[in-house]
């Protein structure tokens, strides 16, 4: 299902990691490496937000909700309550190491990746994709108000499956 390694053996093991593969073709050790970056952001890096770093940055770029990392956390014995994903997710946000989307109202999204970039949004399945880089350009944009200057521009392209039955308006 996952090509993680066991949690607890990476954080237990804190130097070669077990079976390699995911180490492969990385620099150092992927834990101490979590370690430093953490640390750069300013954060402390606790058991806790070790644990949950390395599951929300050990596999590479992806968007996911506090739901969806607790669920990971659960899975992968990491003791913790659904609050500490939520607190932890916002401090990691606050602190540049990821990017919070504004998709769904009633649910938060997370990038690991805390570049600006354009996503799908597949609305049925609550599923987030990057768009590919030139998948749009954005060149005309109103002036910003007085005062104020343009930091971003995120384009959100939602998406629905395509029935088996065309419906028309
Ligand atoms: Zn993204």
């Amino acid at each position: 299902m996952s090509n993680l390694l066991p949690l607890q053996a990476v954080l237990n093991a804190r130097a070669s990691v077990p079976g390699g593969d995911m180490a492969a073709g990385r620099r150092g050790c992927p834990l101490s490496d979590l370690r430093d970056r953490l640390r750069r952001a300013g954060l402390r890096p606790t058991r806790q937000r070790l644990s949950l770093g390395w599951l929300l940055f050990g596999r590479g770029d992806r968007h996911l909700t506090a739901e969806m990392l607790y669920d990971e956390a659960m899975r992968a014995k990491v003791p913790v309550s659904l609050a500490t994903v939520y607190n932890t997710l916002h401090q990691f946000t606050e602190a540049g190491l990821l990017r919070q989307l504004a998709l769904d109202g009633s649910k938060a999204y997370f990038d690991t990746n805390p570049s600006e970039h354009h996503h799908f949004f597949l609305e049925d399945e609550g599923q987030v994709l990057d768009m590919p880089d030139c998948g749009i350009t954005v060149d005309s944009l109103p002036d910003a108000p007085e005062g104020m200057e343009i930091a971003g521009v995120e384009v959100i392209v939602r998406l629905r499956r395509r029935g088996p039955v065309a419906r028309k308006a």
